[in-house]
This record gives structure tokens, sequence and C-alpha cells, in this order.
């Protein structure tokens, strides 16, 4: 049995008719850990239905409205997904499985989410297949759990245009994303973007990391939020970057690694994933996962 728990709800798979969202990737990272060996049924926790009053403290109440009457407004639509019971649900789930891997990271010191990582959704809207950003709100939780500063590290494709936004006037969070210039969103400015041209491969993208991750450390955060998108990867739809499996092994060992060496709790959460051949996306969740996992086990207690 592992020393925390990996957070995880069935209700994250949804069905969806011929969209580029592979919702099953959940189901199926959780279910090749297992087959490894990587964790047990029992290492799995799954969240409850959000209180409202949480997602009030990113979220406004119009749009909260909308998406409790499964209304497909001007708020709703630019999620690009079907607005019902079970696309709002997941939704929902996923803000509490980022606030309850928040949790166990701060007692624990690392937090597993498989899921989350919406960091398109704004306050008042929902927007790139993201209606509610469970990002944000577990950074606010951990706030009120005492942390004095917390990093957002986004290293998925495209920028996080959302959290940005929501912590472009607190200087209790620091918001740095890496992400492909030129493509979906339009660019919102957060504490540190480093924006990759298309083409752009390992080489390039880490060291641009490098230089990315000496400033969220010099931050001095005493709890990171990572979004390990694996969209960067050379064989996605939506991108063109061209990183490999081996150079996104190393894009979540400098980040989680040097969380690590600096003793800074951190939790890990999916975000997106697109590639051509779906196995390849479980893969890559897959060993951001098992990173962590052992990242968790040698953890000091
Ligand atoms: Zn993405």
């Amino acid at each position: 049995m592992l020393p925390a728990k990996i957070v995880y709800s069935s209700h994250y798979s949804v069905r969806l008719e011929h969209h580029v969202f592979p919702t099953e990737k959940y189901q199926l990272v959780k279910e090749q850990l297992i087959r490894e060996g990587w964790a047990e049924a029992c290492d799995f926790l799954e969240p409850g239905l959000p209180p409202r009053e949480l997602l009030q403290r990113v979220h406004q109440a119009p749009f909260l409205d909308d998406l409790e009457a499964l209304r497909l407004t001007p708020r709703t639509w630019r999620a690009e997904l079907p607005v019902n019971r079970e696309t709002i649900d997941s939704a929902l789930y996923a803000v509490a499985g980022t606030e309850l891997a928040v949790r166990e990271a701060l007692r624990q010191g690392v937090g597993i989410h498989l899921g989350g990582g919406h960091h398109h959704a704004f306050p008042g809207h929902a927007e790139g297949f993201c209606f509610l950003n469970d990002v944000a709100i577990g950074v606010l939780s951990a706030l009120l759990q005492g942390a004095r500063k917390v990093a957002v590290v986004d290293c998925d494709l495209h920028q996080g245009n959302g959290t940005a936004v929501i912590f472009q006037r607190d200087p209790r969070v620091f918001t740095f994303s890496i992400h492909e210039e030129d493509i979906y969103p339009p660019k919102e400015r957060g504490s540190l973007d480093i924006g990759l041209p298309a083409g752009a491969g390992d080489d390039q993208y880490l060291s641009s990391l490098e230089g990315g991750l000496t400033k969220v450390f010099k931050a001095d955060p005493d709890l990171v939020l990572y979004l390990g998108g694996t969209d960067p990867y050379r064989g996605d739809k939506l991108g063109l970057l061209e990183l490999t499996m081996e150079g996104l092994r190393r894009r979540d060992e400098m980040v989680l690694g040097g969380c690590f060496t600096r003793k800074i709790p951190f939790v890990t959460t999916f975000s997106g994933g697109y590639a051509v051949q779906i196995e390849d996306t479980i893969e890559l969740h897959a060993q951001t996962v098992r990173l962590a996992i052992d990242l968790m086990k040698r953890w000091p207690r």
C-alpha cells in the first residue's frame, strides 16, 4: 500500500461522440498502473461532489447557475463539449479531486490526481474542454490551509490562460506556463510565460524549462501544482512541438525531481493529451505518475 492516496474518479471518463478528447484515458491510466504493480485498488481515493462554496472561490454565480441547470449559453458553449449531466459531473468531481490531492500533498508531500488540470476555465466562462478551473481552486485551498506561496507549473502544450487571469493580481501565486506560442489560446499574462515555436524539440524545450524552473524555485513556493499535459508530444494531434517520450520523461523529472530535492510538496494533474495513438497518451501520463509514486515512496517522513 502506498503512503498517500492517488485521487481518481470513475466520473472522468465520459461518452463523447467523434471528439478529439479521449476521456477514456483516465480509466486506462489507472488500469495500467494496477496492471504494472505500481498501485493496488486500495491506493485510490474517489472525491465526492464539491460544495458550491468551493466553486465560488473562483467562479461567478451566473456561470455556476448555467452549469447547474445544464444550460448551453455564451458562458458554457466555449468548452467545445456537450453540456450534460455526465460532462458537468466530470468537471465537478475533478475540482474536488484536485482539492483532495492538494490535501494529500500538504499532509504527505506528494499529491497525485489522475485527472484535472483544466486550466482554460475562467471565473465567468468555460473554454477549451474546461468547465471549472480545478487548478485555481486547488491553489486557493492550499493558501487557506496555510501555504504562504503556491507555484503553478503548467507544462501543457497550451497556455494556462484561465489560471493566469485568475491570479494576475495575487502575489501569493506564481503562475508559470511553457507552451507552443502560435496556437490556441490567445495569450494572457502570467507570472512567467515561455512560448515556443512550432517544431521545438527536446533540447530547446528542456533548456527553456530549466530557465523557467530556476525562476519558479526562486519565488520560494511551499507547494507546486504541476500540469503534466502530454500534448507537447511529437505524436499529438493538436500541436507542433516535437518532444519525444524520453524528452517528456526528462521534463517530469526536472519539475518533480526539482521539487523533491528542495522538499517542496507537489501535486500532479493530467491536463491535455491527444496523441494519434491513444496508447502513447496513456503511457505518457503513466510515466508522470510512476515518477510521482516513486518520489512519494522516498519522501522523508
Ligand atoms: Zn493542452
